[in-house]
């Protein structure tokens, strides 16, 4: 068994924070002390660096079949862009199109992982038509490790699903201990704003945002918690990114209510206001939900400080600009929704969370590692630094800087959102079960070894 020393780093969990050393044997981390002195095959010396949990970042998008085309990076491309920034496990979503089971869609998506994902991985199922028997194959997926379903209140005709179906969903979700993630934005009403738009010949990219209002967010926000509280069941809101959204999920947590919901790097650092960048360029930031206000930020955060939102994930989506967002020239609404995130996400929250002060170092854990980790049934596996914990760890230089572009990171698009932004706190050292897959700046890990996980009901 291979064994690895980490010696002299400041350990961050979600509730701590000490200097100490870390022993890996194997895939599993097996003691941690101070002044550790076992012999190792490899010692790392953290002085000065934070050692921390692998992030976990529970919503992507890889190899994903959207409007004509595909997300760019697929399981390798993608994996390997998220070690490199930090990331030591993603939850993917694996879609059932109409007429298919719910077994079909997520054999499809093992296929598109194995042999290519370089971290673990996991699926969210999601739903976009429920027979008695989708709902008797829910209960399935749940003892099989696949215990999240997603479900669309948006996308009519495509994606989404009526009240009643939710209703029913939401209702199994009580008895087999599954968990339903919601995109919530009203359909009906954004795809009405929309073909008013284009018959008035308003065909930029702008006009995304400007046909998916945040009131049609806080509006299915409300009705999903909602229809979860008459279920009796928790519910989770995926990539909420507006403040009227966001006062659905807290009144309902005032309430009592176990409502969760995520937010994203892009609703924390971008804003509407990049939509109107010259030409087409706008389109980069096409996606669903669009970018807010710019004053939504400050909500946010203060949302993500007091809990009132659990989690940041990426939605990684990426398309490229040449004939991927391209296809939407003189038609946003053929622009495919998405954007790259997965390898900026750990700096980016890092450098604009923790360092201005918004969030503490044990908050800035607990939201890209933890908190996810304890939602989706994979604690403590994953999302800790303790003893018997997989050895999903990653050594954090603080103080180094690094310049956000497409052309030095690793995901597989042709541009990036936060082009020439400089972050401060960059991954040094990325280790998945035990093996060091990210060494300085060089990929060491290998295609394939990441491996599916199982996770465990609520
Ligand atoms: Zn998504």
């Amino acid at each position: 068994m291979s064994t690895l020393l980490i010696k002299n780093g400041t350990i961050v969990t979600a509730t701590d924070l000490y200097k100490g050393d870390v022993f890996v044997e194997g895939e599993r981390i097996s003691a941690i002390g101070t002044a550790l002195t076992m012999p190792a095959d490899r010692t790392i010396d953290a002085a000065g660096k934070y050692v921390l949990p692998g992030g976990i970042d529970v919503h992507t998008h890889l190899d994903m079949p959207f409007g004509g085309t595909t997300s760019a990076d697929d399981f390798e491309s993608g994996t390997i862009a998220a070690a490199h920034g930090g990331t030591t496990t993603i939850v993917d979503f694996a879609i059932q199109y109409r007429g298919q089971t719910l077994h079909h869609a997520w054999d499809t998506w093992m296929k598109k992982a194995e042999g290519k994902a370089a971290i673990d991985y996991g699926f969210h199922m999601i739903i976009t038509e429920l027979s008695d028997q989708v709902e008797q194959e829910m209960d399935a997926l749940v003892t099989q490790g696949v215990t999240s379903f997603k479900l669309f209140m948006a996308y009519p005709g495509v994606f989404m699903l009526d009240d009643a179906s939710i209703f029913r969903a939401l209702l199994r979700t009580g008895q087999n201990g599954g968990t339903i993630c919601m995109h919530a934005e009203n359909g009906g009403v954004i795809d009405v704003l929309v073909k008013k738009a284009l018959a008035e010949g308003k065909t930029a990219p702008k006009y995304h945002a400007l046909t998916r209002p945040a009131r049609a967010e806080a509006e299915a926000t409300h009705r999903a918690i909602a229809l979860a509280e008459m279920a009796g069941v928790p519910i989770y809101i995926v990539h909420l990114s507006a403040a009227e959204a966001l006062e659905m999920v807290t009144e309902a947590r005032d309430r009592g209510l176990p409502a969760y919901a995520e937010t994203c790097p892009q609703y924390l650092f971008l804003s509407y206001d990049n939509y109107e960048e010259p030409g087409f360029d706008g389109a980069k930031y096409v996606m669903s939900p669009p970018l807010r206000a710019r004053d939504t930020q400050d909500r946010l955060w203060r949302g993500l400080a007091f809990n009132d939102l659990q989690a940041i994930s990426t939605d990684h989506c990426p398309f490229c600009m040449k004939e991927q967002k391209a296809i939407g020239e003189g038609d946003f609404s053929k622009i495919p929704n998405g954007a790259p995130g997965i390898e900026t996400r750990m700096s980016l929250v890092y450098d604009g969370g923790v360092r201005t002060g918004r969030l503490s170092l044990n908050r800035f854990v607990e939201l890209t590692s933890t908190s996810p980790a304890k939602i989706f049934g994979l604690f403590p596996r994953k999302g800790t630094i303790a003893p018997g914990s997989d050895a999903d760890i990653v050594v954090f230089d603080p103080n180094r800087t690094q310049r956000l572009s497409a052309r030095t990171l690793h995901m597989k698009v042709d541009y990036n959102p936060y082009e020439g932004r400089e972050v401060t706190g960059v991954t040094d050292t990325v280790i998945s079960r035990g093996r060091v897959i990210v060494d300085g700046e060089r990929f060491t890990g290998r295609a394939g070894a990441g491996s599916f996980l199982k996770r465990s009901p609520r």
